[in-house]
């Protein structure tokens, strides 16, 4: 007997397969059952006629608890009334392991008890179609990289130096000494470009983040490119052929999922053309000012508010360039006309989805990064290897981060980033 995953329904119709699965959901009548059926592949039904099956079958199909894994054998046929299009009518059933007042059952839950349940949560139809666009986004960031000629590159998770804000780095022991949590794999980054010309690294990355908002997570996936020989310019090229291009594999491959989400598709598309727009940082604030929003002022960074109003003024996500000097991290680059802003830009997703990636040009001249470093309160001997990259053969070189779960929630229409990820770190959850 063939064995085959549900998904592979479609190329065994008429025949006769073997297919292990859970019970999602069943309903049944006198004389016929109904098998919603799971196998993490995908969902579909599995009908038991007792006629045809016999009576021991039938009760045994009838008797069965959601979450019972079971072997099933039967006919593939069409279904052209569910959304997947196939079903199985079963000719036999073996109970491989049985399942006993599972939690969730079909009724609603409140977000606290499915958080404490996210190990078993995962095995509903939504948490699949969102886990099915988050591996597709995965999958187009790597083949989009090769493409461009990237080439994979991991930086360290336990690291000596923080690369961004201090406040939100995670403490630990290596042996003696201090260590960190990688926040970004940002510097290593640098130094790879340097020795590769386009790379890329996609890994996990952790902040303390000491805010509940429905887009930090505490242990997140970054995606960061840094290319050398790239002005920012350049470096917001490629962020957008990127968007688009995910964008794009999500509507090429995962149209079962999203009409799960309920996603539109027509608003993803409209997100594939390009450019996108842009606005400066210096004219987002005015804009801000001139619509009610008085408490913000030039130099502010923005709070979430802020970057949904702009982006509803653009039907597709938005640059915003060049933020002050004060507000960015120290190795961005000062703008080369004036030196209280930073050649860096924030793209802001639309539907208040909020930055979606950061980047910026680097500074790549030795004095100005020690100025930098020193006027940060860092100090020098912990970015010496760092500053070597500046000291052999520096050149122009920019980069960015996506946050992955950012972008999955995103593409999803979702409410929440703690449904982007299988195992959600967050302020109050560390369990499960
Ligand atoms: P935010 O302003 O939203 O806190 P950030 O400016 O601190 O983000 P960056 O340091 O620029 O973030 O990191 C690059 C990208 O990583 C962000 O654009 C975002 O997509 C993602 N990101 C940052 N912090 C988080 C987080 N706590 N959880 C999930 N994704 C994050
Ligand atoms: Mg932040
Ligand atoms: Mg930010
Ligand atoms: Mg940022």
């Amino acid at each position: 007997m063939k064995k085959i995953s549900i998904i592979e329904s479609k190329d065994n119709v008429g025949k006769e397969v073997t297919i292990g699965a859970w019970v999602a959901n069943k309903r049944s009548s006198g004389k016929i059952a109904f098998l919603q059926l799971r196998d993490g592949s995908a969902f579909f039904q599995g009908i038991v006629v007792k006629s045809e099956v016999g009576e021991e079958v039938f009760q045994l199909a009838k008797g069965l608890n959601q979450e019972t894994s079971i072997l099933i054998t039967g006919t593939i046929q069409e279904d052209s009334r569910s959304k997947f299009g196939y079903e199985i009518v079963v000719k036999n059933l073996e109970v491989i392991g049985e399942s006993h007042d599972y939690p969730i059952t079909p009724k609603e839950h409140g977000t606290e008890f499915l958080m404490d349940h996210r190990h078993l949560w995962l095995r509903s139809t939504r948490q699949h179609a969102i886990m099915q666009i988050r591996n597709e986004i995965i999958l187009a960031t790597y083949k989009f990289f090769n493409q461009e000629g990237f080439i994979k590159i991991d930086p360290p998770i336990l690291t000596a130096n923080a690369a961004e804000d201090s406040t939100e780095l995670f403490h630990t022991e290596y042996f003696d000494e201090e260590a960190f949590l990688s926040q970004s794999g940002q510097l290593y980054m640098e130094a790879a470009a340097m020795a590769f010309g386009k790379v890329f690294s996609f890994g996990p990355t952790f902040r303390a983040e000491k805010s509940k908002t429905r887009r930090h997570l505490i242990e997140f996936w970054m995606m960061e490119p840094e290319m050398a020989f790239m002005d920012h310019e350049q470096s917001l090229e490629v962020q957008e052929k990127y968007i688009a291009y995910i964008i794009q594999s999500v509507l090429d491959n995962c149209d079962h999922s999203l009409g799960v989400l309920g996603r539109d598709r027509e608003v993803l598309e409209n997100y594939t053309k390009l450019p996108f727009p842009r606005i400066f940082y210096d004219d987002a604030i005015v804009l801000l000012n001139k619509n009610g929003f008085d408490e913000i002022k030039w130099g502010d960074d923005f709070g979430s508010p802020h970057e949904t109003f702009i982006a509803e003024q653009f039907d597709k996500p938005v640059f915003i360039l060049n933020y002050p000097k004060a507000i960015k991290a120290f190795y961005m680059k000062p703008h080369p006309d004036r030196d209280d802003v930073v050649l860096c830009a924030d793209l802001i997703a639309p539907e208040g989805y909020g930055e979606i990636i950061g980047g910026s040009e680097r500074e790549v001249d030795f004095e100005a990064l020690t100025e930098r470093i020193e006027e940060f309160g860092l100090t020098q001997e912990d970015y010496a290897w760092y500053l070597d990259l500046r000291k052999y053969g520096s050149v122009p070189h920019s980069g960015f981060g996506l946050g992955l779960e950012r972008a999955v929630t995103w593409i999803c229409g979702t409410e929440h980033i703690r449904e982007s990820i299988p195992f959600p770190r967050l302020l109050n959850r560390i369990y499960p």
